[in-house]
């Protein structure tokens, strides 16, 4: 048996993520897992148009780990939050550079201080 086939078996178990976001107002459709057929190195996009989302599981046909699924889907939210304020600020490499920075940095912070969600959804 191929090692790699065993290995995917190993941590098969199926993330989920939310199958709708709601991103400026807009309820955007999330597509998990998806298997982008034109590049195998492609992990994430968003459509302004269809308000979607898709995010794959595996790049170059080998399954990703649930925090770099996890950072994806922040990335992409990154961009409809771009796109949808307006602001238009993260085009072309450098664009994208800036958006791989902060798509990390909002995971690790939000990762390593779990209670930050319950602080920032309280309400009175
Ligand atoms: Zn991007």
């Amino acid at each position: 048996m191929d090692s790699s086939v065993a290995l995917n078996a190993d941590i098969s178990l199926e993330m989920n993520l939310p199958n709708k976001i709601k991103i400026g107002g807009h309820q955007y459709k999330i597509v998990f897992p998806y298997v982008f057929t034109e590049r195998f190195d492609q992990c994430g996009d968003h459509d302004s148009s269809t308000k979607t989302v898709r995010i794959a599981d595996n790049e170059y046909n080998v399954k990703r780990a649930d925090s770099s699924i996890i950072v994806t889907l922040i990335h992409e939210i990154l961009h409809a939050i771009d796109q949808t304020t307006g602001h238009d600020m993260f085009r072309g490499n450098e664009g994208e550079k800036h958006i791989e920075a902060l798509s990390e940095g909002i995971y690790q912070v939000l990762t390593d201080n779990p209670n930050l969600c319950d602080i920032i959804t309280y309400k009175e």
